[in-house]
């Protein structure tokens, strides 16, 4: 079995994050309270998911020239991902996200994705031709070498959100699927996939929201929620698991239908528990585990995640996975 490796293609942005009695109106100032800048993303918090939970991670994506870029790529550095792929665009902001917190802990957000949004589909064509030839090593090293295969073709496991231009989502699944690596979708935020795109998929992951934006369906009743998964395997897509918070996930697969339950914790901010799934599961299945037992190890970091506060502190390491599997 090689070294689990996981690619993950999306976006990188720092979180700005003011807190205030209350959010102002239009045309309003008040006057808040505490400031902190966090790393987020959804690559970016996946990315190191799946690193704690011992995968070998190289993320692609893009971000600025500017402070905040060198600060992303450091914490990546930082928490052990290859961010060898990540480009700096001399033009484009990093993306970051204003979040102002009130006390009663509602928020109100606004995404300026700067450069995840010109990630283009060449950068995929650019990772994919990292051949033996280029780097100047024979194909005989390349043989026990894997990771000379190239980032994309020496992944197990692709990761893709939609938090980075679709097209480029697209390009990077038709190369990852062309090497049979196994490509896991995590649709947010929710958009309409087009069916070039769901047909390269082999697993899935909207929340429940997500799938009902996605299919034009409802989902409030256990059947409602199979039938929302019916249609997202339908149209494309091999395997689906509905993230459903705390009533845990549902998996839907050629063999029928799983109800996975949540592991029962107190949960104090359920912030990034979808991150802490996918990037999980990612790992698992690169380590060769089953789609079932992936689905097991996700949600055990999704519970986990719930338990502090934060999005990137929050991700929970493998021995805390494992000790709630009981393994
Ligand atoms: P998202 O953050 O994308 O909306 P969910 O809230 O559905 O995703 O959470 C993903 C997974 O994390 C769930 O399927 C579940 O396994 C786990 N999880 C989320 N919230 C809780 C909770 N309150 N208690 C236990 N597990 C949870």
């Amino acid at each position: 079995m090689p070294e689990p490796k996981v690619v993950v293609v999306g976006s990188i942005n720092m979180d700005l994050v003011a807190r205030s009695q209350r959010i102002p109106h239009a045309g309003e100032t008040v006057i808040g309270g505490d400031f902190r800048t966090v790393p987020g993303g959804k690559g970016a918090n996946q990315a190191v998911a799946a690193r704690r939970l011992g995968a070998q991670v190289c993320m692609l994506g893009r971000v600025g020239m500017d402070p905040f870029g060198s600060q992303l790529l450091d914490n990546l550095s930082k928490a052990g991902v290859d961010a060898t792929w990540v480009g700096r665009d001399p033009q484009a902001a990093s993306g970051i996200a204003l979040i102002m917190v009130d006390d009663a802990g509602q928020n109100s957000i606004l995404v300026a994705p700067g450069a995840n949004m010109l990630l283009a589909p060449a950068d995929m064509d650019a990772a994919e031709a990292v051949t033996p030839e280029l780097l100047g090593v024979t194909p005989e090293l390349l043989g026990v070498t894997p990771e000379l295969q190239g980032v994309i073709a020496s992944a197990q496991v692709m990761l893709l959100q939609l938090e980075i231009p679709l097209e480029t989502v697209v390009r990077a699944a038709q190369i990852g699927h062309a090497h049979g690596v196994k490509v896991v979708l995590n649709p947010a935020p929710a958009q309409p996939l087009p069916p070039e795109l769901t047909h390269l998929v082999d697993v899935l992951v909207p929340n429940e929201f997500e799938a009902a934006l996605l299919t034009g369906l409802p989902v409030d009743s256990d059947e409602q929620i199979r039938a929302a998964a019916s249609a997202l395997r339908a149209s494309g897509a091999a395997n689906v698991i509905i993230t459903l918070g705390g009533r845990g996930s549902l998996l839907a697969t050629a063999e029928g239908f799983q109800h996975f339950p949540a592991f029962p914790v107190k949960p104090v901010d359920t912030t990034a528990a979808g991150d802490a799934f996918v990037g999980c599961l990612g790992a698992a299945l690169a380590e060769g585990r089953t789609l079932e037992e992936a689905v097991r190890w996700g949600s055990a970091a999704g519970a986990l995640s719930t338990t502090k506060k934060g999005a990137q502190p929050s991700l929970p390491y493998r021995e805390d996975v494992k000790a709630l599997l009981g393994e």
